[in-house]
């Protein structure tokens, strides 16, 4: 109470009474301040792709997700946790998605020059605001042609928690993408509230467990239950299913024993750079 400071509104042209608290002003100037970096981050280069492989029987790769990292001038790392839903509330989401895009796709085309890599299929998280604008799908058509990479190596991560407004919208979108191969996947699966009734339209090649219920596996009783379930109704559906946030033995052969047989966590790896990435390829297919 003591640290609160009541200010008189009298910029709202009447005489709202307003309790405001100086933590929250800071926390807003904050927020200004990062997101006036963020609006500069991409023309200067400071963005990055980190690749964080998904693995499948024999920990052999099927390939990786792309995990977007911000080296700032003098922050240094910032998580995306904390830039991305700025970047989504300010809207600079769209230059920074339009970043990620070409620059995994970029990817995706040099990585096809090479035997041990031209499989690889590369995901790219995508955001609501991005998926939602009406020039998505001719953006990521624009920016496959563009990059030479082929469409089919081309995964993309729609959140479940994302509210898709136009459900027929979103549909249609994800039809006409996967008209030239590219593929989806359900992120954070079994956090949002999408019935299955509605899943069942989306043309979807997989869904993505989500790692709250792969925590506790295979002593939580409740999350045991929820990921099997996951994993049998993906399997009905003839969807893939992957666990993301796989990070002991004991949770992958819970998993593998279930049907589930596509893991990513840190058990096989941590998102790395370009090269580290690479290397684990080299090794692990020797
Ligand atoms: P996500 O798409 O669900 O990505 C998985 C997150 O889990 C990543 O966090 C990854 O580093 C982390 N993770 C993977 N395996 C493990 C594990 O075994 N244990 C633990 N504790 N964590 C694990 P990260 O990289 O911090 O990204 C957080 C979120 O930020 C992503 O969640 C995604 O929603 C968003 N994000 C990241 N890159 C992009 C992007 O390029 N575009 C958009 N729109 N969102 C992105
Ligand atoms: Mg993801
Ligand atoms: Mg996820
Ligand atoms: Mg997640």
């Amino acid at each position: 109470q003591a640290d609160m400071a009541m200010y008189k509104a009298k910029s709202c042209g009447r005489n709202a009474l307003y309790f405001f608290d100086p933590r929250m002003q800071s926390a807003l100037d904050e927020r200004t301040l990062l997101e006036a970096d963020l609006r500069m981050a991409v023309a200067r280069g400071q963005l990055r792709l980190y690749y964080q492989a998904q693995f499948g029987q024999d920990r052999r790769i099927l390939g990786a997700e792309a995990l977007l990292r911000w080296e700032h001038p003098t922050r240094g790392q910032v998580s995306p946790g904390d830039f991305i839903p700025l970047a989504e509330a300010s809207g600079l989401i769209l230059s920074v998605g339009h970043w990620v895009l070409e620059t995994a796709c970029t990817q995706i085309r040099a990585w096809a020059a090479m035997p041990e890599t031209r499989e690889l299929r590369l995901a790219v998280n995508v955001s609501a605001r991005q998926f939602q604008q009406p020039e998505f799908v001719a953006e990521v058509l624009q920016v496959l042609k563009d990059s030479g990479a082929d469409p089919s190596r081309l995964k993309l991560e729609l959140t479940e928690s994302m509210r898709l407004e136009d459900i027929e919208d979103s549909i249609d979108k994800m039809h006409a993408l996967k008209a030239h191969g590219i593929a989806f996947s359900i992120d954070d699966f079994g956090t949002g509230h999408s019935s299955l009734a509605y899943l069942t339209r989306l043309p979807l090649y997989q869904i993505k467990i989500d790692r709250s219920f792969i925590r506790n596996l295979p002593d939580s009783q409740n999350d045991a239950v929820v990921a099997q379930t996951i994993i049998s109704m993906a399997q009905s559906l003839g969807l893939e299913v992957i666990a993301e946030g796989v990070e002991t033995e004991s949770q992958r052969i819970f998993l593998e024993r279930h049907n589930c047989r596509v893991y990513q966590g840190y058990l096989f790896s941590k998102p790395v750079p370009l090269g580290q990435f690479e290397e684990l390829l080299n090794v692990t297919d020797k």
